[in-house]
């Protein structure tokens, strides 16, 4: 056993000893890489009177203060962004051009909190009524939770933190306990950068921790990501305790392609977006919705590309496709191959059969990993379980559709709305989907379209309980309350008493 990773309480790690632990593997060999301690409600309970202790503090510094951090923070993860991406690939499993993607798009929210300022500005007017001004401030809420998913380990965590710190409040992040040490990695940097102690807390773990946090009175704010059955729990439980919560939840992520579009194109898309990091992306592609006649042939190139791809463990250079995070999601999945078979889809191409790079051509042993290849099933139909369920692997639905209006009504009747894309060289078409589909992202010929740091990122319906979506003006709105001031400099020629309700005149 080889690391103990801990909690980061006040500008230290913890050194107190766990009541409960995990293991950790690493999911190309399936080996135990490391335990991990799962938090108390007492050591919550520290890391938020951590938090809430620096929070009058690190509220009152200067925007130029703040903004100093925050570039130095940006510094440090900018140069040392591989160092970052190994541990992501050595606990996810993702490969490590991915995993530098993610700390890629982590990075530009992280830029963009560098502008806060600018994001924080209120309005004023000078005269709203004779000698009256009124403004509007915006200020921070005080501590906040960060509660993640395992999928994505730094870039989630980042959506939220640059923007919450740079706005004055102080933060828990909570983060998956499948691969904690991303989190503890950018604590550490934030220390360098020059964040006070306990501006920046890390409690690692389960359910306890997440329930406290939703509980505790100190905590403010709450934005989570996961699946949806604990995304509409958060919300419903953050809400009850009087929080503000911004709840991300599953997807299943549609990808219509239009008789009328480039083939190949569509093909490279549906594979990019379908088994990047093995299917467990919250806007990996799951659904290809093939609009007649093309669904043969679209099928077909699909299948040719799939053949090709190499599979391995993501810290070899020529893999493009990692393991499962566990063992027990890798047989998850496999469980919807048989599934979707004995429902009457049609498996064009199994993944249990796909060759995994060896240790002859990888350097790791990949015997004892959570492996699974891409899997490609057509003419699903929408009652079956590989298309009702978010498989979070990597497993492509072909569905077939007559018409548009048919691929529309489809996604339309499903519940969740996080993310969807039209392939077509037809602008008339794509800007009808564009207003009439009920997704939070659309792409037009663009498979996956997560949005720049300056816009937010949330999806519809299932896909996101709460009314703000993530970073961007959303997450500033977030973070912040408005206050506004009516003033007006007392002129003795005005007293008198007015019982009336004040108007402007
Ligand atoms: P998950 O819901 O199992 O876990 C998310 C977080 O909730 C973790 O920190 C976990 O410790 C905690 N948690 C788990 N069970 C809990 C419980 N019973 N009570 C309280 N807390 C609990 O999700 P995951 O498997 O880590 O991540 C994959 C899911 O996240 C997928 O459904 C994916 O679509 C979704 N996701 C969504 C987005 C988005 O932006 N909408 C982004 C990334 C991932």
């Amino acid at each position: 056993m080889s690391k103990h990773v801990t909690h980061w309480i006040d500008g230290a790690p913890w050194s107190g000893a766990a009541e409960r632990r995990g293991e950790l593997h690493d999911p190309a060999t399936g080996l135990i890489s490391a335990v991990v301690d799962y938090a108390s409600v007492r050591e919550v309970d520290d890391a938020v009177a951590a938090a809430a202790a620096a929070f009058p503090q690190w509220r009152a510094t200067s925007l130029a203060k703040r903004v100093q951090v925050l570039f130095n923070f940006r510094e440090l993860l900018n140069s040392r962004r591989d160092e970052l991406a190994s541990i992501i690939v050595s606990e996810h499993g993702k490969v490590h051009s991915d995993a530098l993607g993610e700390v890629a798009r982590g990075l530009e929210v992280v830029e963009f909190a560098c502008g806060i300022p600018h994001l924080v500005k209120g309005g004023f007017v000078e005269a709203a009524s004779t000698g009256v001004e009124v403004y509007e401030l915006r200020q921070p809420l005080g501590p906040v939770a960060i509660i993640s998913p395992f999928n994505f380990p730094a870039m989630v965590p980042m959506w939220f933190f640059p923007i919450a710190l740079a706005t004055g409040n102080t933060v828990v992040v909570k983060p998956s306990e499948k691969d904690p040490s991303a989190a503890n990695w950018m604590a550490a940097r934030w220390q360098e950068a020059g964040l006070p102690d306990g501006v920046f807390n890390v409690v690692h773990g389960d359910k306890v921790a997440v329930d406290r946090l939703l509980e505790h009175p100190d905590v403010k704010a709450v934005s989570f990501v996961g699946s949806t059955p604990i995304a509409r729990y958060v919300y419903e439980n953050g809400t009850r305790y009087g929080k503000r919560v911004q709840a991300l939840g599953g997807a299943k992520n549609h990808m219509v392609v239009l008789p009328d579009a480039d083939l190949d194109l569509a093909a490279d898309a549906a594979v990019s977006a379908g088994f990047g990091a093995a299917g467990e992306r919250c806007m990996a592609v799951s659904v290809l919705v093939a609009v007649d006649p093309i669904g043969d042939e679209l099928v077909r190139r699909i299948a040719d590309r799939m053949a090709k791809l190499r599979v391995g463990p993501g810290c070899a250079p020529s893999s493009e496709m990692g393991p499962l995070i566990t063992a027990a999601h890798r047989d998850k999945v496999v469980s919807y191959l048989d599934a979707g078979v004995k429902a009457g889809a049609r498996l064009v191409v199994d993944g249990r059969g796909h060759p995994v790079d060896s240790e002859e051509h990888s350097g790791v042993d990949t015997t004892g990993g959570y492996w699974l290849g891409p899997t490609l099933f057509d003419q699903v139909t929408s009652e079956m379980e590989i298309y009702t369920d978010e498989i979070f692997g990597p497993v492509l639905s072909v569905v077939r559709a007559a018409s548009y209006d048919q691929a529309l009504e489809l996604i339309n009747a499903n519940p969740y709305g996080n993310g969807t894309a039209i392939f077509t060289n037809d602008g008339g078409a794509a800007a009808r989907f564009r207003n009439e589909v009920e997704v939070g992202m659309v792409g037009i010929n663009v498979p996956i379209p997560v949005p720049v740091a300056y816009f937010s990122f949330g999806g519809w319906k299932a896909s996101l309980f709460g009314d703000s979506h993530a970073y961007g003006p959303q997450g500033v709105h977030f973070y912040t309350r408005t206050k506004a001031v009516t003033q007006r400099w007392l002129d003795p020629s005005h007293g008198g008493i007015n019982l009336g309700f004040p108007q402007n005149v």
